[in-house]
């Protein structure tokens, strides 16, 4: 099975112009949006920040695929980790660091990339002390816990003459970029209908998630920002307001964050999005209804790591099973090879803080409409 999925990434990756062959096998995807239509030299070395479930289960593994980029440093506070994962990894003690002496990672040259997987609330800090050290920074979503803060991260990548990027894998996935290429290349006309919806039931009642302070929200701010992200790049356009409507049945377990939020949004086109994200039961589902011809794409599952599955106009989709994360990390080393930055920016990440913070008022004037 890996061996398969590294042959489909392969083929993927031999989009970037290395192989004419595979750009024929999979023709919606732009494979000048994905990686400027330029191969990159130096294979740029990545510190992983936060050793916890996304960074250990899925990007040090994908690291050990990707072409552009490599895993050259660990970033914890618990030693066992740093012993454990410094072995299995191959990485000198020289190369881990903890939160106290994280800044000294300014010194070491094989340290191009710093990649924030922290809880939410701790992704600002993180970022503008990576950007301090003249490290460009990958940070994961949603960015921050505020508007306020993305402007702050924004402001020091500037700053210190580093890029920010986002952890939006899914601009990097073949199935959701079909979906985008199909709004691009207009054949159907304009996109009137979005349904995205994302959700999962959450276990542990004492994670961070489902702490105000440090994940800044609850299901909106995990899950919810990926329905938000589908209506905008399946539609390609920006929501000109938003209306929202909060439910919670478990006052106990959500007494700080958001358990089910539904919302809708209105885009210039005239097009709607129909949303739905919850902490309450598994639901995973992206839907676009065109002007013409009644046609539709769907995809369900929609925006996990892998096993996505839809069609397009009723047509099967079918692009293997990519490794996203490897994707998308090598994208964003080769978008910094080329000086430049992927979709996912910290621009990017900043425009869903701002429809997420919209919601939020939303809900607290009694589902209001707010304009952005
Ligand atoms: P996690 O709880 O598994 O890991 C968090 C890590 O942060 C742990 O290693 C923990 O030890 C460390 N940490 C440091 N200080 C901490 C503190 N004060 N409190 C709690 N933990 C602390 O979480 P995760 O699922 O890996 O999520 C990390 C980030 O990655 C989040 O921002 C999340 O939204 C994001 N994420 C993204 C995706 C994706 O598909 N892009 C998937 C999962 C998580």
């Amino acid at each position: 099975m890996k061996d398969e999925n590294s042959l489909n990434r392969r083929r993927f990756l031999g989009l970037t112009g290395k192989s004419i062959g595979a750009a024929a096998m999979f023709p919606l995807l732009n494979t000048k949006d994905l990686f400027g239509g330029i191969k990159s030299e130096k294979q740029l070395g990545i510190a992983l920040v936060g050793l916890g479930g996304y960074a250990m289960g899925q990007l040090a593994p994908a690291l050990k695929e990707t072409e552009h980029c490599k895993l050259t440093a660990l970033v914890t506070g618990t030693p066992s980790k740093a012993e454990r994962y410094g072995k299995e990894y191959d990485i000198p003690e020289s190369h881990i660091y903890n939160y106290e002496n994280f800044d000294e990672i300014v010194d070491n040259p094989d340290v191009d990339i710093v990649y924030v997987v922290l809880p939410n609330s701790m992704h600002a800090e993180y970022t503008i002390r990576a950007a301090n050290a003249g490290k460009h920074v990958i940070c994961e979503k949603p960015m921050a816990v505020s508007v306020e803060e993305s402007e702050q991260m924004i402001a020091a990548c500037k700053a210190n003459n580093v890029t920010l990027q986002i952890g939006y894998r899914l601009h990097f996935d073949p199935y959701n970029q079909a979906i985008v290429n199909h709004t691009k290349s207009g054949k159907n006309g304009l996109p009137k209908y979005v349904n995205a919806e994302f959700g999962f039931t959450i276990g542990n009642p004492n994670q961070w998630r489902l702490k105000k302070a440090m994940a800044g929200g609850g299901a909106m701010m995990d899950v919810g920002i990926y329905c938000i992200q589908a209506a905008r790049y399946a539609t390609q356009e920006e929501p000109v307001s938003v209306t929202a409507q909060e439910f919670k049945t478990d006052a106990v377990k959500f007494a700080e964050v958001d358990e089910t939020i539904t919302w809708q949004m209105e885009f210039p086109s005239g097009a709607v999005a129909n949303c739905n994200t919850t902490y309450n039961f598994r639901t995973e589902r992206l839907q676009v209804s065109y002007e013409r011809n009644n046609f539709q794409a769907i995809l369900s599952p929609a925006y996990i790591y892998g096993g996505l599955k839809g069609t397009l106009g009723g047509e099967p989709l079918d692009f293997g099973n990519p490794n996203q994360q490897a994707l998308q990390m090598d994208a964003m080393a080769v978008a910094i090879n080329n000086g430049t930055v992927t979709s996912a920016s910290g621009e990017e990440g900043l425009q869903d803080m701002k429809i997420i913070e919209a919601i939020y008022k939303s809900i607290a004037m009694n589902s209001a409409r707010v304009e952005l």
